[in-house]
Order: structure tokens, then sequence, then C-alpha cells
């Protein structure tokens, strides 16, 4: 029997609406087989967490995380914390850093039966994490960014052999699992960072030739955001360095119906944290109207990431039992949200879900 300890970081707003539904799909995925053991822990974070205990990242949630396996990370909400009170942090740069969590994986898949820009998308856009332009999250003391005078700001973009040695074997690693092109396309602007994209790309190159059976291209980023618009059925797994992957992340997910349908795995050597690419959407914070699915696949992968690295076929079966749940849901267009068309509450359309897994 494989137990699986998972942590459960809500995190704010819809956070505290879309984790729930998330975690009842993970409890009633695993239900169906009788080898995978989920054990929760409900940690403490974000605005609730200040509210009651002072710190938007008490140490006490810090320290557990070291003991699970993974956990899911609702949207932190962290520009309206307190500005002047140094206990209210934004949790991630700590998140993703101490858990060397470096590969940010984004992806955005179209659903026939939703409105979208395209169809036929399939693309996963694998970020690096933890450098890049960054500012708190790119220097071992300090932050990356200073104003040497008051009309003058710098800020400094880092980029390594180690973080972009680990993005790429993550990204034909994928490419060589999913079903897909088993292309890998890495983007830069080497015309102009010679160096920082210079190091990034000719680490993806370096890495490329261990894995003769993938394809590798390269892109400049800004042809590449105008190839996405217009032809994004052409890309299978895309690599980049930090703010570029943040940026066309977002733009992928507009292409297949926002924010909502855009799910998110941070992994490292030893952890995965399950985090949608979405912010907390305070604009429609406890109205039971936030899409839960980028937050279910984002747990979905975790569960998938999980059963993979333990070699448990169970827990990848499981995984891909959501999948076929949730493409279930999306189809029939009864159970879904009102930004993809529909009038269901963020809790009818994870019910949904379950129920259509319990009929697997
Ligand atoms: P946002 O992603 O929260 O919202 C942008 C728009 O998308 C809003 O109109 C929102 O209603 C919509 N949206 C987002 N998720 C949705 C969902 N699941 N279903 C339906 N609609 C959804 O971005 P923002 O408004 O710029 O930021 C709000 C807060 O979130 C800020 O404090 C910001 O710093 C933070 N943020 C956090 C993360 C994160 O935790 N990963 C990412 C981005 C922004």
């Amino acid at each position: 029997m494989a137990v699986y300890k998972i942590g459960i970081l809500k995190g704010d707003d819809i956070g505290l609406e879309v984790v729930p539904a998330a975690v009842k799909v993970l409890d009633a995925a695993v239900a169906r087989y009788s080898g995978v053991v989920l054990e929760w822990s409900d940690l403490p974070v974000g605005y609730p967490s200040y509210e009651e205990r002072g710190e938007t990242l008490p140490e006490s949630t810090l320290q557990a995380l070291y003991d699970l396996d993974g956990w899911i990370l609702g949207p932190i909400g962290h520009m309206a914390y307190p500005k002047d009170d140094p206990r209210a942090i934004n949790p991630h740069p700590i998140l993703r850093r101490n858990f060397d969590l470096a590969s940010n994986i984004r992806p955005s898949k179209s659903h026939p039966s939703l409105p979208c820009l395209h169809q036929d998308v399939d693309i996963v856009i694998i970020r690096e994490n933890n450098e890049g332009f960054q500012p708190d999250r790119n220097m071992y003391k300090g932050m990356g960014e200073c104003m040497p005078t008051p009309d003058m700001a710098l800020s400094l973009r880092v980029i390594t052999k180690r973080n972009s040695s680990m993005v790429a074997r993550t990204a034909f690693e994928l490419a060589r699992q999913r079903n897909g092109k088993k292309k890998v396309t890495a983007i830069h602007k080497n015309t102009v960072f010679k160096l920082g994209c210079g190091l990034f790309i000719d680490t993806c190159r370096e890495i490329s030739k261990e894995y003769p059976d993938v394809e590798f291209d390269t892109a400049v980023v800004d042809t590449f955001a105008m190839h996405l618009v217009i032809r994004p059925q052409k890309y299978d797994v895309v690599v980049t360095t930090n703010m570029f992957g943040d940026i066309l992340s977002d733009e992928a997910a507009g292409l297949v119906g926002g924010l909502g349908m855009a799910p998110g795995l941070c992994v490292g050597p030893r952890y995965a944290m399950a985090q949608a690419t979405h912010g907390s959407a305070p604009d429609i914070a406890g109205k039971n109207i936030a899409n839960p699915y980028a937050m279910i696949i984002s747990a979905q992968m975790l569960l998938s990431w999980l059963g993979n690295s333990k070699g448990d076929n169970e827990a990848v079966q499981a995984a891909k039992d959501i999948e076929f749940a949730v493409a279930g849901v999306l189809s029939e267009k009864k159970c879904v949200t009102p930004d993809l068309g529909g009038t269901a509450g963020t809790d009818a359309m994870g019910d949904a879900v379950c129920e259509a897994l319990g009929r697997l």
C-alpha cells in the first residue's frame, strides 16, 4: 500500500473555494484504488493565517512541509497584505526556493466543447521558477532590485547553468513521456541577452543531446509570442526562463479559456507543489463562481507526479481517471462555472467531477 502525505494550504480569497474542491476530487479518485492512501495535513498560510496567528507563513507550516511528499497551495493574494508588517510576507519565494522547486509546469489544453480562441491546443510551458528577473528570490541575501537615485531603478536578472539544466531536463522528460509531438522548444532572447539567454539556450542544447528521440528547436521570445497566438498547435513542450514563462503561460491560458483553465505544478528533486497559474481573484471571491478546473488539474498533476516518482501504477491511473472525469464534465457542459458559459457553482462543478469518477 502506498501512503502519500499531502499538505493542504488553501491560501486566500478563491483559494478557500477551489482548494477544497480539488481535495474532494483527489479523495474520490483514490477511493477506487485500495493500494493508494492520501494522508492530508491542513496547514495555515496566507491572510487567514495572518489574522489568526499574525504570520502569513508560520514556521510550523514551513517545518511541517519537510515531512510531506507534496502539497496543494491555493492562490496567494499578497498584493492586499499590509505593506509595513514583515510578518505579512508573500510565501511564494520561500516555498519555491526552500524546496528547490525550480520547474513550474504549466499546461494549456483546449477542450472541444468550450469556447477557445483555438482548438487542438495541447502545450506545456516549463518556466524556471527561482531565478531570472524575480527580485524576491534571485539573490542569496538582499533583493535583485535597487534604486541608486530616486529617479533610477535597476533590476537584476540571474541565470544559472544549474537551474537551466533542471528545467531543460524536466522539459525533455515530459516530452518523452507524454502523448504529444515529442518536441521541446526553448525560448530565449540571446540576440540581446547574449550572456544570460546565451547560457540558458546553450544549456538546453547540451541537455537535448541526452534525448535524441525528442526533437529540439529554439525560438526568440517575441517571435514565439506571435506564433503562439497564430498557430499554437505546432508546439508541444516549451521551456524558458522565469519572466518569459510567466507571461507566455498566461498568454497560453488565454488561448484555451482563461486563467480558470490554467493549472500548474512546481517540482524539484524531492518535493512537488500543486499551484494553479491564477491569482486569488478577490473580485469573485466568496461568490462560489470561481472555476475549480485549474486547481483540480494542478492537484491531479501532483498525484500523477507522486505516482510516477514512486513507480505506483494505481496512483498514476487514479490521476488519469481525474483527467477523464473532468473532460466528461466539460463536454456535458451542464455543470460548469460562469466563465465557461455555465451556471454551476465552484462546489457543484467539483461534485460533478467526483460523481463522474464514481461512474467510471
Ligand atoms: P487573478 O489571477 O487573481 O485574476 C485575474 C482575473 O482572472 C480576474 O478577473 C479573476 O476573476 C479571473 N480569475 C482568476 N482565477 C479564476 C478562476 N479560477 N475562475 C474564474 N475566474 C478567475 O489576478 P489579479 O487580479 O491580478 O491578482 C489578484 C491577487 O492574486 C493579487 O494579490 C496578486 O498579487 C495575486 N496573484 C497570486 C498568484 C498566485 O498565487 N500564484 C498569481 C497571480 C496573482
